[in-house]
């Protein structure tokens, strides 16, 4: 027998992750508050449910796919009542980027219900329509094992990674996206600097993106604000910021330290206030450009 997906919430990311289940050869039910992302997966083959809670008794396996914790919470314990909706001896996976306090009331709420449940986030967006996404599962092996071919319409075999027991998932994948967050904002920093030292920004690519300074936001991202003036606007500084402070939140729990990650987190939320939530995941550096007064571009760019 097929298993049957739900997937609840279409959005950037949920859109083509769902078109790449029903690409699979699942039977998948989509819901989304939004009428346009309903319809866009409907067309692509999914069948539409007319509430969280329709999508997710249908479900063999239910997928997630929210902006963060305030709407994880509405729609698998909250006024959604999708958890409450699934049949004993179905599975939820929150692929959203949550948080691992509000996890555990999940995992509480579905284990009364005799429902399995699972944490499995996502990186490497730009991957999604390919089915190429690296997705960091937290929970057991047993449940894992039966979410793993839905899983893997989504994210190569090698890149669905069990990375260890409930709210492993949102840990691993906070402190990537909080490492990618830092790199942004130091590189920024030093362009802008030694563009004021009057040593010109393709020299000072080539030197940092090429050494020992070199990190993946400097190899792909960055040339998109440097060869194209593009800011990343499908990662907007809403989910950005609110993905610093579940990285935060996170670093409390554990007692580290994390001054490094306190001053990016206060850089972020300047550029927030400056540039607004729906402004790109890169307005970092624009932030940086605005500081130093210059444009961050390499010769390309201004089309010299
Ligand atoms: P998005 O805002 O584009 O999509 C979210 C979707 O959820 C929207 O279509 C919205 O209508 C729907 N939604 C919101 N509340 C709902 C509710 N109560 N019931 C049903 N549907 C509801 O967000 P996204 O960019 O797709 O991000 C989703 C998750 O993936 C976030 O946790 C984000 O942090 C994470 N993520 C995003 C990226 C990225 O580059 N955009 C990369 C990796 C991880």
């Amino acid at each position: 027998m097929t298993t049957r997906v739900g997937f609840i919430g279409l959005g950037h990311m949920g859109g083509p992750m769902c078109a790449r289940v029903v690409g699979a050869g699942f039977d998948v039910t989509a819901f989304d508050l939004s009428p346009a992302a309903l319809a866009l997966a409907v067309l692509g083959g999914a069948e539409a449910a007319e509430s969280a809670a329709e999508c997710a008794a249908a479900a063999d396996v239910l997928i997630t796919m929210l902006p963060g914790p305030p709407q994880v919470e509405d729609v698998l314990l909250g006024s959604g009542g999708a958890l409450a909706a699934m049949r004993k001896g179905s599975l939820a996976v929150d692929m959203s980027t949550s948080s691992t306090e509000l996890g555990r009331r999940v995992l509480e709420a579905a284990a009364v219900r005799g429902v399995a449940f699972l944490d499995a986030p996502v990186a490497d967006a730009l991957k999604a329509s390919e089915g190429d996404l690296h997705i960091f599962v937290g929970g057991e092996e047993a449940d894992v094992a039966v979410a793993r071919p839905v899983l893997e319409a989504m994210g190569k075999p090698h890149r669905v990674v069990h990375v260890g027991p409930h709210g492993a998932g949102y840990t691993v994948k906070l402190l990537v996206n909080l490492q990618w967050f830092v790199h942004a904002a130091v590189a920024a920093e030093a362009l802008a600097v030694g563009v004021r030292s009057g040593i010109d920004a393709d020299t000072l690519y080539a030197a940092f993106a090429a050494g020992p300074a070199r990190s993946s936001f400097l190899e792909n991202e960055a040339l998109e604000v440097l060869r194209d003036g593009e800011y990343g606007e499908r990662f907007p500084l809403g989910l950005v910021t609110k993905d610093l402070g579940l990285a935060l939140d996170l670093a409390r729990e554990t007692g580290v330290r994390t001054e490094l990650s306190g001053v990016t987190q206060g850089l972020y939320d300047q550029a927030l206030d400056k540039y607004g939530s729906t402004a790109g995941e890169m307005a970092v550096v624009r932030l940086y450009e605005d500081l130093a007064g210059t444009p961050l571009r390499l010769r390309e760019a201004n089309g010299r």
